[in-house]
Formats: C-alpha cells, sequence, structure tokens
C-alpha cells in the first residue's frame, strides 16, 4: 500500500515533483504560523475559550458563530463513566431502538402537576415540569386546557399497544418508541370534562411557545422521509431549551439536528437572560471535554457521541 501512490508519478517528473512539494510545505508552515500568532497553539479541541487574548480576537465555537465571551474554558477532561448521562437529546427510532431493559431515571406520576387521562401516566420529572410549564401557559394564552393521554411506556406496553393497533403508520415497534424514554407526551385539548385533538390553531400555538420550555413537536409535518413516522400534532418531546430553540428556528426534526450539531461541531444562543454553549463530543478514549466554569449537563446522543449543553 505504501509505494502505490508513488509508483503512479513518472520518474522525470519526480524533480519538479519535489519543488512543488516543498513550495506547498512552506505555504503550510506560513499558514500554520498565522494561526499560532493569531489564535495561539490550536489544542486538540475543536472548542476552547482559553485562547482569547486581550485584543478582542476570540476563537469561535464553529464557522459563523458568534465569539466566546467570558465563558471560560471547555478542556476539562472527565471520564465518561463518571458522567451522569441525561438522555435528555437521545435519538430513539427505527435504527435506534432501545433495548427492551432499558427504564429511564426519575419517573413520577403526571397527575396532579398536570391533567392525565390516567392517574398512573408517568414521565421524566424534568419532562413533567416543562409539559406543566407549558400547559399553563397554553392556558393562560386562552389555547385550551391540555391533558397527557399517553406518558411513560415500558417495552412490555408498547408491545402491547402496536399489537393492538391497526394503523401501524402511528405506532412503533418496542424499543423504537420515544415513550419508552420518559420524555415524550401524547398531549390533547380538554375543556369542561371534553377531550379533542389539537387543533390547526392550537397546533400552531404550541409549536411557536413549546421550545421556551424545551419540547419539541416530534413527527412533524414534511418530516416523514426522516423521521419514518407519519405527522403526530400531539406528539411532543422533551429536549431540552436551546436545543428545542435551535430546532423551532431552523425548522429541522431531532434527526436533522444530531446531525447539524456532529458536521458543525456547536453553537451559543442567548435566550432570554441565560447564554448556552451547545457542542458535539465524541468520547475519545472514554474522556469527554467539559467547560471549566459553567454549569453544564451532557447528553448522549444514541448514535455514539455526546451533546454538551452549558450555560450561564
Ligand atoms: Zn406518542
Amino acid at each position: 500500500m505504501q509505494a502505490r501512490g508513488y509508483t503512479r508519478w513518472h520518474p522525470k517528473k519526480r524533480g519538479r515533483l519535489a519543488v512543488t512539494i516543498l513550495g506547498c510545505l512552506l505555504a503550510l508552515v506560513l499558514l500554520a504560523g498565522h494561526f499560532v500568532l493569531a489564535y495561539g497553539l490550536p489544542s486538540a479541541r475543536a472548542l476552547s475559550a482559553d485562547s482569547a487574548d486581550s485584543s478582542g480576537s476570540l476563537p469561535v465555537l464553529a464557522t459563523g458563530l458568534q465569539p466566546l465571551t467570558n465563558a471560560g474554558a471547555f478542556d476539562l477532561p472527565v471520564q465518561v463513566a463518571k458522567t451522569t448521562d441525561t438522555g435528555f437529546l437521545q435519538l430513539v427510532n427505527a435504527s435506534h431502538p432501545l433495548s427492551s431493559q432499558s427504564v429511564p431515571p426519575r419517573l413520577v406520576t403526571a397527575w396532579p402537576t398536570v391533567l392525565a387521562s390516567d392517574h398512573s401516566t408517568l414521565l421524566q420529572s424534568t419532562a413533567l415540569q416543562a409539559f406543566s410549564g407549558l400547559f399553563q401557559a397554553a392556558a393562560d394564552a386562552q389555547v385550551g386546557g391540555l391533558s397527557v393521554n399517553s406518558g411513560y411506556r415500558d417495552y412490555a406496553a408498547q408491545e402491547l399497544v402496536y399489537e393492538q393497533t391497526t394503523n401501524k403508520s402511528y405506532v412503533q415497534l418496542p424499543g423504537q418508541s420515544e415513550h419508552q424514554t420518559g420524555l415524550a407526551a401524547d398531549i390533547e385539548i380538554c375543556d369542561a370534562g371534553q377531550s379533542s385533538g389539537i387543533s390547526a390553531a392550537a397546533e400552531q400555538w404550541l409549536v411557536g411557545h413549546s421550545w421556551r420550555y424545551g419540547l419539541i413537536l416530534r413527527y412533524p409535518a414534511g418530516k416523514q422521509g426522516i423521521t419514518q413516522i407519519a405527522y403526530e400534532p400531539w406528539h411532543f418531546r422533551y429536549i431540552g431549551e436551546p436545543h428545542a430553540w435551535y430546532c423551532w428556528e431552523h425548522g429541522l426534526c431531532l434527526e436533522e439536528y444530531l446531525d447539524y450539531l456532529q458536521d458543525s461541531g456547536g453553537y451559543q444562543v442567548t435566550l432570554g437572560a441565560t447564554t448556552y454553549y451547545v457542542y458535539y463530543e465524541a468520547a475519545q478514549n472514554g474522556i469527554l471535554y467539559m467547560p471549566r466554569s459553567l454549569d453544564y449537563e451532557v447528553s448522549s446522543d444514541g448514535c455514539g457521541g455526546y451533546i454538551v449543553t452549558a450555560w450561564e
């Protein structure tokens, strides 16, 4: 294999080639020198704020993004094994199923924090708080009373639902349902004891406001080719505020958003009084790099990578 490229070149061209290579190397050295002068020695990590100098020349998280300000360094090595994985951004779909043993942490009953058609309905506590905030805002905005009609479903429950559902376009095989994460809920309008589906007007309001509570409409119209799930105006999933904002602002479904994070490296955004720093990490030798001076949380993406969300 070593000689394959070399033997393709004619020997008489080697002299000219050597000059060309030397020229390229010189250009590379000059270019590298320029970057070292401008940004300090580049680390192995794409995201590092500690090379900021006093001239205002700050590195950016990724191409086209705003410079980091006062965010400190993002280079604290932490073992994956010692990291708490929230799972808030874990992709669950036909290509990324959960095992039959997978049970989420912090499951709590949804009722009476929110209305629920079944008082034994469970959700992860963080997701429940998010739905509670959304439902309250919807009531205040006269959108209507909202209720959860399906929350956490374990593997066996999903098996039953799948067997009993005739139209399979709205039901996933066991292990492939987000309901097994405890982060997703099917919601409906429930006014004066009467339940009804999510109207187009209610959906429009929900889509525009749910990101503030970290929730996304998980299976939007027009994304079926990617999600492999038909449009579901009732199914919302908790992923966290900056992520839900990004999906809403850019019209991305979760699959597209996770691809974007891996490709771009990350972004920063200020929402209200909070500035978020979001970046993708591929654990190298079991190590992730965390912010040194910010609060943060970590979620696996279900595809082998991790998303770090830091804020100040
Ligand atoms: Zn659902």
